[in-house]
């Protein structure tokens, strides 16, 4: 029970089949089974420590940065910074060089692991970064280890326990926030609560080693790490990864006749690119095929911001009855409301109950627990095993964030629905949360109304302060079709038989793109300087 989660994989490699793979990696058109992950994690783990000096064997926490395309190097690199005992810092490889400076800087890693591809950004920065080692791993030596994925003695190899380090209670892994309201914070996570996230998430979601999911997503942030790769390989399934998400090779890779894919995860912004995707470019006799192969999945997951109606309905619509998945999460502390299993308590516009082992509770402005409640906003609080130890160098911010006995608070409000009974997210109390004359409004409950008009693609909704009001409802459109127009007037109209007359906006930008994050994010702060004339 005290062993980390992630020697589950040196377990795989003895009772997997030997011809199953752990991961596939689309970029490079390989496929590699546990056995051949673990020895190439082994190898690498080496290297590691020989880097790192003379008779070292364990890292103790040192920090080490990896730079590598999503594929099957970045599982290796991340696998064997665990197995030598440090703390993994995960790399973006689309950032530009200041950001990676920026973490790196922030981490205080000492060593990095990168691609070939990658080297030159790295060097570039290297020094500046106070790194010690760069580590370069490549496609042309995809071969770390000598195995050659046959002969593979079960039990004679790996023996985990005198191989790596037992204690959960070490840092794992520093994640960076997504960086949607200010400067990315720097989460650390011990390998007693990427554990706990793991498996809550395996046991609601049912995970298991007859899985295999197209992972699509940004590794460096927990969606793609911990709920899509972590899981999987927790689990013993395939993780097949793309390089990146494009629309047009997820859909043919869906509609190959030979798809045993049956999960998916993404956010919302990928589910409507595939759909729009669907429409304007599959054509309409291939439609049927497109849909057909949706049908395939078991589980289609969105989370990382909130779903949109016309996504949720569309998505239904086009893959022939998906209803997919939300739930909610955050790098603090992994997920922690989701969906039940059951399609009928699938509820739109809500996210669910608590994930196994989570405990959750509201606490309303005035500081009274209304968790017991319907309909009664409050502050999410969250606590658990699942929750992180801490932010790095920020231990005012740290302390700030947990009340006394132990509770972290979120900054997301959200409340109980009076009919399912089950969570509603209301938005980020810092942002979401318009107060407007006496009313408190919900930007994401706006926005999801009005994203329904046939005009509109996207929707931001913000409060602009105002000196006889204290807040205004703001809108901020980006139109399906450039030639469409849309004034206040026509949003006001459309939305009035949908919201209180309170919420309809006073204030519209019509703009041709919203600013995005990699995790297909907007930030608020920056979209309210849109209406400072
Ligand atoms: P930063 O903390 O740097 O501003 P961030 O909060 O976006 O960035 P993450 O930890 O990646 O960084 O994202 C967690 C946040 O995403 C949550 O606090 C919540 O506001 C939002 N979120 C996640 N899932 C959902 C969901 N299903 N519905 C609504 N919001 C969600
Ligand atoms: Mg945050």
């Amino acid at each position: 029970p005290n062993i980390p989660l992630f020697t589950q994989i040196f377990r795989h490699a003895e009772t997997q089949p030997k011809q199953k793979p752990a991961i596939i990696d689309v970029k490079a058109g390989t496929s590699h089974s546990y056995c051949h992950l673990v020895s190439d994690i082994i190898e690498l783990r080496k290297r590691l420590l020989k880097n790192a000096g003379t008779s070292i064997k364990d890292l103790k926490e040192e920090k080490v940065a990896f730079l590598c395309p999503n594929g099957y190097d970045y599982v290796v690199s991340q696998w064997s910074v665990w197995s030598a005992g440090g703390i993994a810092v995960p790399l973006c490889i689309t950032h530009p060089p200041s950001e990676l400076l920026y973490v790196l800087k922030d981490s205080q890693s000492s060593i990095i692991i990168t691609h070939s591809d990658f080297q030159e950004k790295i060097n570039d920065i290297a020094h500046e970064a106070g790194i010690k080692k760069v580590i370069v791993v490549s496609d042309k030596d995809q071969k770390y280890s000598q195995y050659d994925g046959t002969n593979f003695n079960v039990g004679f190899v790996f023996d985990p326990p005198t191989l790596i380090p037992t204690d959960i209670s070490r840092r794992a892994m520093i994640i960076y926030t997504s960086g949607t309201t200010g400067k990315p914070k720097g989460v650390v996570t011990t390998h007693a609560s990427i554990t706990a996230q793991v498996k809550s998430l395996v046991d609601a979601w049912r995970w298991n080693d007859k899985d295999k999911i197209l992972h699509v997503l940004p590794l460096h942030h927990l969606h793609g790490i911990v709920n899509a790769l972590t899981c999987g390989l927790y689990a013993g399934a395939t993780v097949e990864m793309m390089p990146k998400f494009d629309a047009a090779a997820v859909w043919n890779r869906w509609m190959k006749p030979d798809n045993d894919l049956s999960l998916f995860m993404a956010v919302p912004t990928i589910y409507s690119k595939l759909i729009k995707h669907y429409k304007e470019n599959i054509p309409k006799e291939i439609q049927p095929l497109a849909t057909q192969s949706c049908s395939q999945f078991r589980l289609m997951v969105s989370g990382s911001s909130s779903l949109p109606t016309p996504i949720r309905n569309s998505w239904k619509e086009i893959s022939g009855g998906v209803v997919l998945l939300e739930r909610y999460g955050m790098s603090e502390i992994g997920m922690a409301l989701s969906h039940e299993y059951e399609i009928e308590k699938r509820y739109e516009g809500c996210v669910g109950v608590p994930l196994p082992g989570v405990q959750v509770r509201l606490i309303s402005e005035d500081g009274k627990d209304v968790t017991n409640l319907v309909e009664q906003p409050g502050e999410l609080n969250v606590k658990g095993p699942n929750v992180f130890k801490e932010y790095l160098n920020r231990p005012e911010a740290t302390k700030k964030e947990f009340t006394e006995d132990g509770w972290f608070k979120t900054g997301d409000v959200a409340m109980i629905t009076a009919k399912e009974k089950v969570f509603k997210i209301l938005g980020r109390k810092s942002v979401d949360i318009i107060k407007s004359g006496s009313y408190k409004l919900s930007a994401l409950e706006i926005e999801k109304e009005l994203l329904s008009h046939p005009d509109i693609q996207e929707i931001s909704i913000v409060g602009i302060e105002d000196q006889e009001w204290g807040q205004k409802v703001g809108a901020i459109v980006v139109l399906k079709n450039q030639e469409s127009k849309l004034d206040l007037k026509q949003l006001r109209e459309f939305g009035k038989d949908k919201l209180a007359h309170y919420k309809l906006p006073t204030l519209l930008k019509v703009i041709n793109e919203l600013p995005k994050n990699s995790m297909g994010k907007a930030n608020k702060k920056e979209l309210v300087k849109l209406f400072v004339d």
